[in-house]
């Protein structure tokens, strides 16, 4: 008989917290097979397809045998030419497509690659919490340590830089931020980003801007691109994604933008471990950016909708909330006496609805829950319906 072989998974694995929507996903399994028309607002997945010129442009390059063979790991040019095009328009801000755009196999890889171009054990890395929860991993990934800023209604849920301990500071290299915020929906100011710019800058730091929700926007309220402020594009990189913008988060496609020397850095890790996004992906990408602005105005008005209707739910319940500008989250409080747990628990055991935890998203999450807005008005409706007899 073969003796099975037995291995412990590595440190770095066992040294990580429990990803958290895979523990949301047991919950929403359980719930379902007890039968309970469950309302899951938990995960960011937009639950709108991806507009239809985007699929027919990637119905014909799948046809064209040039896009079967390995795409170049940093993107093709075209791609890339797209995105600086986008910029331009968006953000008028200018981008070389050949040393200041790079493809991502969607904005997550980024998140957890990027440090392993810059981080050395006994290095730190910031990162704003709560928040998407890949930014530790990668720099622990790489051996670092990380330093977490809190996020929270006092401080307009922007981190207090000057706070950082100078020991701290002293071994920072690299610092993830992220707005419109996930979790918290909250937006950057301009000063905000100046204050970035002039911090990463006088800190020898390099910024990293998550740009995910940049165009899931409300009431004409369009939000900052950090390559927008002065000394940006001196300091750090932008990481956008196509997935929330577009309704494609099953294609995997983003961009990085921004310094030519950090942007390098990136792409030796990923020339190293990925081998680029399939070419049909990316012309469909080129399509996406592309796209009339009347359809991503119907996808906003979308979210808009159900926004105000779920606004109006938790109001008449006494809940509290900031309106957000954008992303599709509400980030509320959990009523008195409870925790972000047992509220969760509260909404999913007497209500039918999956909310995600706000400590999941890091220790200054406690006490908030999130609500995803990506089931129809008529399901957020419902669903306030139900927490008005449970609570
Ligand atoms: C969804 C999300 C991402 C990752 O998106 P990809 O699908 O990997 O491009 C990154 N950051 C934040 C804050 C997100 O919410």
């Amino acid at each position: 008989m073969t003796k099975p072989v037995k291995m412990p998974l590595a440190d770095r694995i066992n040294s990580l917290p429990p990803y958290l929507f895979e523990a949301i996903d047991r919950m929403k399994q359980e719930t379902l097979s007890a039968g309970v028309d469950l309302i899951d607002v938990s995960i960011g997945d937009p639950d709108m397809p991806t507009p239809s010129h985007i699929v027919e442009r990637m119905k014909a390059a799948v046809e064209n045998p040039e896009n079967h063979r390995y795409p170049s790991s940093a993107g093709m040019l075209s791609y890339r030419r797209a995105v600086s095009g986008w910029y331009r328009q968006r953000f008028g801000v200018s981008l070389e497509p050949e040393t200041e755009v790079l493809s991502l196999i969607g904005s997550k890889e980024a998140v957890a690659h990027f440090p392993l171009a810059f981080i050395n054990p006994g290095d730190t890395v910031l990162y704003t919490s709560p928040g998407y929860p890949v930014y530790p991993v990668g720099p622990l990934f790489a051996g670092g340590q990380t330093h977490a800023l809190p996020l929270t209604a006092d401080n307009g849920f922007l981190p207090d830089l000057e706070s950082i301990p100078q020991d701290v500071l002293g071994k920072a290299k690299l610092f993830f931020f992220n707005y419109p915020n996930n979790p918290t929906t909250a937006c950057a100011t301009r000063e905000f980003f100046d204050e970035v710019v002039e911090f990463a800058s006088r800190n020898n730091i390099i910024a990293c801007h998550d740009a995910a929700y940049s165009e899931i926007y409300f009431d004409g309220k369009k939000p900052l691109s950090f390559l927008e402020v002065d000394g940006a594009k001196d300091v750090g990189i932008e990481l956008h994604s196509l997935s929330k913008t577009y309704n494609m988060t099953g294609w995997r496609l983003g961009f990085a933008a921004g310094s030519k020397e950090i942007i390098a850095g990136l792409a030796k890790i990923k020339s190293n471990m990925d081998s680029g996004v399939f070419q049909a992906v990316q012309e469909a990408g080129i399509a996406a950016l592309e796209t009339d602005d009347s359809v991503l105005a119907e996808i906003r008005n979308t979210y808009q909708e159900r926004r105000d209707a779920l606004a109006e739910g938790l109001t008449s319940l006494g809940l509290e909330f900031s309106l957000p500008e954008a992303s599709f989250y509400i980030w509320t409080k959990a009523p008195a006496g409870h925790t972000s747990s047992s509220f969760v628990e509260l909404l999913l055991k007497k209500a039918g609805i999956l909310a995600t935890p706000g400590n999941g998203f890091g220790d200054a999450g406690e006490g908030y829950v999130r609500f995803a807005l990506t089931v129809s008005v008529e399901r957020v409706r419902e669903a306030a319906e139900r927490m008005k007899e449970v609570l």
